[in-house]
């Protein structure tokens, strides 16, 4: 199974293996609607074929995800989508934290905990960057596998905003590591995340795909009841520790931010755009958005 390569993500089936692919490699796959809902049509697929026992999400190109599309052409915050991850009003046509908190726990929140919970293993097969948004992409997988080049970020504490919509870090990392990552908005590098237990392998970057298929196969041979029950037990323990409860918190302090943005600046993003995190990339920061 192939879709058409214009698509802004493709699926490939191998076996019992289907590679989920991020396909915006122009835009360093920054994830817009039109991909989240892609993506989410991919992963229904994917579980309702019997054949299929293993998820890699993965990204086309250089780099994974350079976080939530906030200035390419393809941006479409003021679309509507079919909606199926919360049950909300449309953001089109609401106002002010209405329409941002309708989107957001719709397209981020809401999205990321359905993809957490689908019932077969998902691996994040993780090149380049991985920005803010690109984060939540790799942390909704049940594990990481990255190659040595790639590296990671939260920066959006630049933006007043503290950190992305799905607010995993204490538990993808530890809460100090998270506290350092997001009050300097640093990259580290995936020799740093393993070593922080967010990802699990790092491997030479051409050796990637190989390894990820290898373990992906491993995984396949067991029994799919047996993989979804050991996956929702895990998830429960993490939501024992507080994940649910923490995403709830932090999503409506990242609320704030936007609305004390919007207050102040007249902007969301506190007039953070394509052009000035550029800047900020070539200054040594980085892509991304919350
Ligand atoms: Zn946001």
């Amino acid at each position: 199974m192939m879709n058409n390569l214009d698509d802004v993500v493709t699926t490939r089936y191998e076996g019992s293996i289907a590679w989920v692919t991020l396909n915006r490699p122009e835009y360093r796959n920054a994830q817009n609607s039109a991909m989240t809902y892609a993506l989410d049509d991919a992963f229904v697929a994917a579980v309702d074929d019997d054949a299929i026992r293993v998820i890699v999400l993965n990204g086309a190109g250089d780099h994974f995800s350079a976080g939530h599309d906030i200035g390419t052409p393809g941006r479409d915050v003021d679309q509507s989508f079919s909606r199926r991850a919360v049950l909300c009003w449309d953001h089109v046509g609401k106002q002010g934290a209405d329409a941002r908190m309708a989107r957001e726990s719709e397209v981020y929140l809401g999205m990321c905990r359905r993809w957490r919970e689908i019932p077969k293993p998902v691996i994040a097969m993780v090149q380049g960057g991985c920005i803010a948004g690109g984060l939540m992409l790799a942390w909704i997988a049940d594990f990481i596998i990255a190659s040595e080049d790639a590296f990671f970020a939260d920066p959006v504490v630049q933006m007043g905003i503290p950190g992305v919509e799905y607010f995993a870090h204490p538990w993808a990392t530890n809460p100090r590591a998270a506290k350092e990552l997001l009050f300097t908005g640093d990259r580290f590098d995936a020799h740093r995340a393993q070593s922080l237990g967010m990802v699990n392998h790092v491997v030479p970057r051409d050796e990637l795909e190989q390894r990820t298929r290898a373990i992906a196969t491993k995984i396949a041979r067991m029994p799919a009841f047996g993989l979804s029950l050991a996956k929702r037990a895990v998830n429960q323990a993490e939501d024992s520790q507080g994940l649910r409860v923490g995403l709830d918190a932090a999503f409506g302090l990242h609320h704030v931010g936007h609305a004390h943005n919007a207050e102040l600046h007249g902007d969301a993003l506190a007039g953070a755009d394509v052009r000035s995190l550029a800047r900020d990339a070539a200054a040594g920061g980085q892509l991304g958005e919350g």
